[in-house]
C-alpha cells in the first residue's frame, strides 16, 4: 500500500522534527544565494534564528516577480556546476521562470513522483504511456523518471498525434496514461472516430490528470467514458514539478508532501493566515532542494486544507481540488467569476461537448460574457428545436449559478482552437 510507510504515515510530533531540521538546512542553503543573501542581509535575518517552525515568519514571502527579476541565477544556491538539469514554467500567465536541480534534487523529486503513482495504485507491472509535454514542461520527464524508478514500463508518448496514442494503447497493453484533463476529453473524439471503445477495447485501467483546473465533473466523464480511475496531480515547476500533491484511492483530496514541503494557506489580500478547512492562497517552502531553495513561495492557487485524517493512513494533510489562480479570477459587473465554476455547470448538461472557450468584451463601458460551447456529437442532429432548448438549459444554469447572464453560442464539436498543453479557457478582449 505504501511506498514508504514510515514517512507517509508519520506522526504529527515527528514530522515537525523532520521539518523544523529540514527548514534549518534549506534556510542556510538559501542564504548562499543572491537573492536571499540580499533580503537576510537587510532584514538581519540569520540561519540560526530559525529555532522553531514558526520562526519562518520572520522570512518574507516570495513571488514569482522575484523569480523573474532575479532570473536567471539569482536564487541559485549552489555552484552552477553541480546542477544538473533546468526546467522552465509553461508560462501560463505571463513570463516563464527557471529552476535548476542538483542530481540530488532530481533524486528526491523522482522519489516523490513514485511515492504518488504507487499511493494510487499503480505498481510494476504497469504500462504506463505519458501524454504529457517532455522538454522543458516538469510534466513529462517529472513523471518519466517516477514511473521508471517504480518499475513500471513507460511509454514517453508526448502530446498530440492522437490516433497514434492510441494505437500504442492498444499495441502494447497500456494500463496507465498521464494526461492534460482538456486533452483526455478532446481525444473521446478521436476514440469515436477511430471505432475503438476504451473500455472495451483497451487494458486502462487508471489516469492521472493535472496541471490545469478542472471540476470533479469533468473527472467524471474522464472516468466514465475511459473506464477508469482518474486520480488529481498537483504541482509547479518552481516546487519542481508535479509531485507536490496527489490523490489517495479515498479520491478525497490529495495528500500534500509535508516531508518535502512547509504548507502555510493565506488570506491573498491581506496575506495574514487563514486555518484548515478555510479558503485561501497555498504558499510553499521546499525542504529537500538544495540547487534552488524557495522560501514562502506564493503560488497564486486558491484551494483549502481538509480539515481531518484520511481513512488511508497517511498523515499528510489533504488540499482540495484547485478552484483556478488568483488570477485567473474574472470580475464582470462587479461579480467573481472563476472559470471552474462554468465548466463545471456546462459538464453537468447533457448535450455539452467537450471544450469551451469565454470571451469577455466590453462595449459602452459594459462587460459582456459570451461562452462558445461545443455541442456533443450526438447531438449535433440538426435539430435545429432541440439546439436552441440546450442553448437556453445553458444560459438558465449559468445564470443560477455565476448570477450574470452570458450570451451562449452553440458551436460545432471539436471546433473550438486546442492547444497541446493546458487549455486556454478565457480570451479577455476588454481593454484595461
Ligand atoms: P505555469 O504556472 O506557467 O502554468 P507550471 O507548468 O509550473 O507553469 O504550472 C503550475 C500551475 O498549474 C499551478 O500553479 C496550478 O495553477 C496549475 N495546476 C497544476 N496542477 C493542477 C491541478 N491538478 N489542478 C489545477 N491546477 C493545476
Ligand atoms: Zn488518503
Amino acid at each position: 500500500m505504501f511506498w514508504e510507510k514510515d514517512i507517509e504515515t508519520i506522526e504529527k510530533d515527528q514530522l515537525a522534527k523532520l521539518q523544523l531540521e529540514r527548514l534549518q538546512k534549506t534556510v542556510e542553503g538559501a542564504s548562499r544565494s543572491s537573492y536571499y543573501g540580499k533580503i537576510f542581509k537587510e532584514r538581519r535575518i540569520f540561519a540560526d534564528d530559525i529555532r522553531t517552525l514558526s520562526d519562518l515568519a520572520k522570512i518574507p514571502l516570495t513571488n514569482k516577480d522575484d523569480l523573474l527579476e532575479e532570473w536567471p541565477y539569482g536564487f541559485l544556491s549552489t555552484p552552477k556546476d553541480d546542477i544538473v538539469r533546468m526546467h522552465s514554467s509553461s508560462g501560463t500567465t505571463g513570463r516563464a521562470t527557471v529552476i535548476f536541480h542538483t542530481q540530488s534534487d532530481i533524486d528526491r523529486w523522482t522519489d516523490q513522483l513514485a511515492r504518488c503513482m504507487y499511493m494510487a495504485g499503480m505498481r510494476k507491472s504497469d504500462v504506463f504511456q505519458n501524454m504529457m509535454t517532455y522538454a522543458l514542461f516538469t510534466g513529462g520527464l517529472g513523471f518519466h523518471y517516477g514511473a521508471e524508478k517504480l518499475g513500471a514500463m513507460v511509454i514517453p508518448a508526448g502530446p498530440g498525434n492522437s490516433k497514434r496514442q492510441i494505437r500504442l494503447m492498444q499495441d502494447f497493453d497500456t494500463t496507465v496514461i498521464h494526461i492534460i484533463p482538456s486533452y483526455a476529453l478532446h481525444l473521446t473524439t478521436v476514440f469515436e472516430e477511430v471505432g475503438v471503445d476504451p473500455k472495451q477495447d483497451t487494458r486502462l485501467r487508471m489516469a492521472f490528470i493535472g496541471a490545469e483546473p478542472h471540476s470533479g465533473k469533468m473527472r467524471k466523464r474522464i472516468e466514465t467514458f475511459y473506464g477508469v480511475k482518474v486520480f488529481n496531480s498537483y504541482g509547479l515547476s518552481e516546487m519542481s514539478g508535479p509531485g507536490v500533491a496527489f490523490e489517495c484511492p479515498c479520491q478525497n483530496g490529495m495528500h500534500i508532501w509535508e516531508d518535502a514541503y512547509i504548507v502555510e494557506m493565506i488570506n491573498p489580500d491581506t496575506l495574514e493566515p487563514v486555518p484548515d478547512g478555510d479558503e485561501g492562497e497555498l504558499v510553499l517552502t521546499t525542504l529537500n532542494r538544495e540547487g534552488m531553495p524557495i522560501l514562502r513561495y506564493r503560488t497564486k492557487d486558491l484551494t483549502r486544507i481538509i480539515p481531518g485524517e484520511c481513512p488511508c493512513g497517511r498523515t499528510h494533510r489533504r488540499i482540495e481540488r484547485i478552484k483556478g489562480r488568483t488570477d485567473d479570477m474574472m470580475i464582470l459587473k462587479g461579480v467573481n467569476i472563476f472559470p471552474i465554476q462554468i465548466e463545471k455547470k456546462l459538464m453537468d448538461i447533457p448535450g455539452v461537448g467537450n471544450n469551451f472557450h469565454i470571451i469577455l468584451e466590453r462595449k459602452d463601458f459594459s462587460d459582456d460574457m459570451i461562452i462558445k460551447v461545443e455541442v456533443g456529437r450526438e447531438y449535433f442532429t440538426g435539430d435545429l428545436k432541440q439546439l436552441e432548448g440546450l442553448r437556453r438549459t445553458i444560459v438558465n444554469e449559468l445564470k443560477s449559478d455565476i448570477l450574470i447572464t452570458p450570451r451562449v453560442d452553440l458551436v460545432e464539436p471539436d471546433s473550438l482552437p486546442k492547444t497541446e498543453g493546458k487549455a486556454k479557457r478565457v480570451i479577455d478582449n476588454r481593454e484595461d
